[in-house]
């Protein structure tokens, strides 16, 4: 199958070429002719299934065909749960859409920047907003922004629009677009909330399921290597110098340990950096700049700092403290190993948390040979006992965090 048999435009075959797509995913081959057709989508795909050119193309598509009138007025809104979701679609839809004869607004909102510049770019309306709920609500607000002449709606990554509690902005937002629009809903899982909500949001949906979760594709290779927790950054170290890994994500478990190892790895001379949600937006754009061109080659990251990104050619995560959730595992792993490239996932295991991972191994019907490294044989003896309610060791649970599981649970996950 090729981009042309789809029905996409030269504008847009053009701009396909120059990003070198080979040929479209199974998403793409999927979703692109039945949003054309101005079908409804519900889309189970993963991050890293090329799923946003899924959505995009045929949106710039629909949107060339018929030119804007002026206003505040948006016609089509992509609603994503994360900034750097938000960043990240907007600067693909302004690559797909660079050689259309038209040029088509994209606007990227969201919080924790200052709203005054987005409330600006908003004069005159915009073709597309990529938008975090909170912040979109705000500008509605200030009268900044109309979803009245709202054509097409995108809900992207939806249950994770849930799990972090969203549910409530979601139904505001919803309840202010027009009756008569195309909806098109992708989600990696579909939990009973996502889809009582695709159930009421969609009109005859083709319903699209891309298998292939990250988790068990198998061009990533998964490994548990056993280690204890003090030795885990000698560990890393070693294992970034004898593998020669270019370009490391490594998920900790909070902002302080971002930060701690990033600052041994620096003093041992691997260039490392820190991605945590305190950071301000300029500082977490330009370490995962940084990342993205190679001048740092580890990135130590949360899972809320890291949700949504999307590096290509990543060959390593390291899960240095490990996920709380099987889901969070698939989203973590994701990162790599993306539109066909191949990717290696290592899961560092101790004594305490040995009995958390084979949770997570049995929900996604793994079951990793346990590894050890010479001079790097944990001590501590791993038993089977239940994992502590409390989550992963040394960490206690925010109120933020406890609220964010009760939703989860709510969304039947
Ligand atoms: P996504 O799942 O939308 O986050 O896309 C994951 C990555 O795959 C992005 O870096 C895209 O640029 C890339 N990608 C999207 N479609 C294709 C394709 N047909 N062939 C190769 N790479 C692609």
């Amino acid at each position: 199958m090729s981009f042309s048999a789809l029905g996409l435009s030269e504008p847009l075959l053009r701009a396909i070429a120059a990003r070198n797509y080979p040929a479209p995913t199974p998403i793409q081959t999927l979703a692109i002719p039945a949003v054309l057709r101005g079908q409804d989508v519900q889309a189970s795909a993963q991050t890293g299934s090329g799923k946003t050119a899924a959505f995009a193309l045929p949106m710039l598509q629909l949107l060339a065909a018929a030119p804007r009138e002026r206003g505040r007025l948006v016609r089509a809104l992509i609603l994503v749960p994360t900034r750097e979701l938000a960043a990240q679609i907007g600067e693909s839809i302004r690559l797909y859409a660079r050689f259309l004869p038209t040029p088509v607004k994209t606007l990227t909102v969201y919080g924790g920047v200052s709203i005054n510049p987005q409330m600006m770019a908003l004069g005159g309306g915009a073709d597309v907003i990529v938008a975090t709920p909170g912040r979109l609500l705000d500008l509605i607000d200030h009268n900044a922004v109309s979803l009245a002449a709202v054509s097409l709606l995108v809900l992207d990554e939806a249950d994770r629009m849930f799990s972090l509690g969203f549910t409530d902005e979601l139904n505001r937002l919803l309840a202010l677009l027009p009756r008569r629009r195309q909806n098109l809903l992708f989600s990696a899982t579909f939990p009973s909330a996502v889809q009582a909500l695709a159930d009421s949001l969609l009109r005859d949906p083709v319903r699209l399921d891309v298998p292939a979760a990250p988790a068990t594709q198998p061009d990533i290779v998964q490994r548990a290597i056993e280690v204890d927790p003090p030795r885990r950054t000698q560990l890393l170290r070693h294992l970034i110098e004898t593998h020669q890994w270019t370009r490391v994500l490594v998920f900790v478990a909070t902002k302080y340990a971002t930060e701690h190892v990033a600052e041994k790895l620096r003093k041992a001379g691997i260039d490392a950096t820190a991605l945590h949600g305190e950071l301000s937006q300029g500082a977490r754009t330009q370490a995962l700049a940084d990342f993205k061109a190679g001048r740092v080659r580890v990135l130590l990251a949360t899972d809320v700092a890291a949700r949504g990104l999307d590096i290509v050619q990543l060959p390593v995560v390291v899960n240095f403290d490990l996920p709380r959730s099987a889901v969070d595992y698939t989203h973590r792993i994701g990162r790599t190993g993306r539109a066909g490239e191949s990717g290696t996932a290592v899961n560092f295991i101790s004594a305490a948390t040995h009995a958390h991972f084979a949770l997570i191994e049995k929900r996604h019907r793994l079951n990793l040979p346990r590894e050890q490294i010479e001079g790097f044989a944990p001590v501590e003896t791993m038993v089977d006992v239940p994992p502590s309610p409390g989550g992963i060791k040394g960490r206690r649970k925010s109120k933020k965090d406890k609220l964010r599981e009760a939703a989860a649970r709510r969304a039947g996950q």
